[in-house]
C-alpha cells in the first residue's frame, strides 16, 4: 500500500510539472499539481480573485487554503494507486498536515541551479486548455503561440516574471527544500535527479532511480 505515493521537488522551472505530466502518463497515475488547483479556481467568484491576484504576483497562497484543495483532491478515489504530487507540500507544516492525509514514499528532486532557473522561467509558455508547457527554446511549439498536443492558445503565467521568479526561489531555498530532510527522516526514499540534462535523459534518470521498468 502506497508504493507509489511520489512528491516531486524542485524549484520553479526545474521540469518537475513537465516530468510529472510524462511519469504520470506512463504509470498510470494521476498528476495532481496544486498550483494547477489554484489556476482553475473560478476567478469570478471574489474570494477566488482575491486569491489569484495574490498567488499571480509570486506570493505564496496560505497553507490553509492549500491544504483544503489538497484534502478535497485526495478525497477523490483515483489516487488510492500512487499519484505524482506537483508543488506541495511546499513547507514544513504543509507537510505536516499532509501526514493525515496520504503516506509518501518517494521524493523525486530535480536539481537545477538559481541561475539557469532564471533563465528558463522567461521563456516559459503554458497552455490554455491542456495545461501543456513549453520552452521557447527548448521545447518551442511547432507553431508560434500554439499548442502542439490541442491547438490551444498558449500564454505566460503571469508570475513567470522575473521579479516573481526571485522571489519564489527564496520561497523555495528557506521554506521547500527544509521538507526533504522532514521526510528523510521519515524514511522516505529520496533520488536526487540532475535537472540540467535534457528533459528525455531527466526523464530516464527518474524511471532509473525509482525502478521503473517500461513495458
Ligand atoms: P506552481 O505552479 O506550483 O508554481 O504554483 C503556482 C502558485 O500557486 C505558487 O506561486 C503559489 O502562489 C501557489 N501554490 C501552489 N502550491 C502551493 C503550496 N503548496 N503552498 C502555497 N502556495 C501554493
Amino acid at each position: 500500500m502506497g508504493e507509489n505515493n511520489y512528491l516531486m521537488i524542485g524549484a520553479p522551472g526545474s521540469g518537475k510539472g513537465t516530468q510529472a505530466k510524462k511519469l504520470a502518463a506512463v504509470m498510470g497515475l494521476p498528476h495532481i499539481a496544486t498550483g494547477e488547483l489554484f489556476r482553475d479556481l473560478d476567478p469570478n467568484v471574489p474570494v477566488n480573485k482575491k486569491i489569484l491576484d495574490w498567488i499571480s504576483q509570486g506570493n505564496l497562497a496560505t497553507d490553509d487554503q492549500v491544504n483544503a484543495l489538497v484534502k478535497i483532491r485526495f478525497a477523490k478515489p483515483d489516487v488510492q494507486n500512487g499519484y505524482f504530487l506537483d508543488g506541495y507540500p511546499r513547507n514544513v507544516s504543509q507537510a505536516e498536515y499532509f501526514k493525515n492525509i496520504s503516506q509518501v514514499s518517494d521524493i523525486i528532486y530535480i536539481e537545477v541551479p538559481d541561475s539557469e532557473i532564471e533563465k528558463r522561467i522567461v521563456n516559459r509558455r503554458v497552455c490554455k486548455s491542456c495545461k501543456a508547457e513549453y520552452h521557447l527554446l527548448f521545447i518551442p511549439p511547432k507553431v508560434a503561440g500554439q499548442c502542439d498536443k490541442c491547438n490551444g492558445e498558449l500564454y505566460q503565467r503571469k508570475d513567470d516574471n522575473p521579479e516573481a521568479v526571485k522571489k519564489r526561489l527564496i520561497d523555495f531555498h528557506g521554506l521547500t527544500e527544509p521538507v526533504i530532510p522532514f521526510y528523510e527522516k521519515l524514511g522516505v526514499r529520496i533520488h536526487r535527479i540532475d535537472g540540467l540534462q535534457k528533459p528525455e535523459k531527466v526523464f530516464e534518470d527518474i524511471l532509473e532511480s525509482i525502478g521503473y521498468e517500461k513495458k
